[in-house]
């Protein structure tokens, strides 16, 4: 288990203990909420996008697991920035790094620390609720993501 241990050590240090955007957004352009029942990860995704489809403010509340936490912090600060368009690309890149341990480009350092969850597969939910719910949050729909009632 030490690879565990090392995946959680990191997870912990850098972004379980102090999430970045961690917060409700007020009057947010779109939202959306993701349930992992196994687990009991809850997640809220709010976004703010202008007129040119860029994501200008992107953050998340909730309660979760470290996995969950950690993979919600570091995408907030990846895709603060990005295009809608961006967005969705990283998101499937990230989804194969999550579920088989490598993506076919490359990706930001940030997000390659999490490759190991995949070792993992009860944690692989927890990694990607939030990436789910982002979509969710894009495509404007107002469905909960719920883990147990998807293909992942
Ligand atoms: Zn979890």
């Amino acid at each position: 288990m030490d690879d565990l241990r090392e995946l959680y050590q990191q997870l912990i240090l850098d972004h379980n203990h102090s999430p970045k955007n961690y917060r409700i957004m007020l009057e947010p352009d779109l939202q959306a909420e993701g349930h992992n029942p196994l687990c009991g990860d809850k997640v809220e995704i709010y976004l703010k996008l202008d007129n040119k489809d860029n994501i200008v403010d992107i953050s998340f509340y909730g309660s979760g697991c470290a996995i969950s936490k950690a993979s919600s912090s570091i995408m907030t600060t990846i895709l603060k920035g990005k295009k809608k368009s961006e967005a969705k690309e990283i998101f499937s890149d990230f989804r194969n790094l999550i579920m088989k341990g490598k993506s076919n480009r490359k990706l930001p350092e940030k997000l390659n620390m999490l490759s190991g969850v995949h070792k993992f597969p009860s944690r692989v939910k927890c990694a990607l609720l939030s990436w789910h719910a982002m979509i969710q949050g894009l495509d404007n729909s107002s469905e909960i993501v719920n883990t147990e009632h998807e293909k992942w």
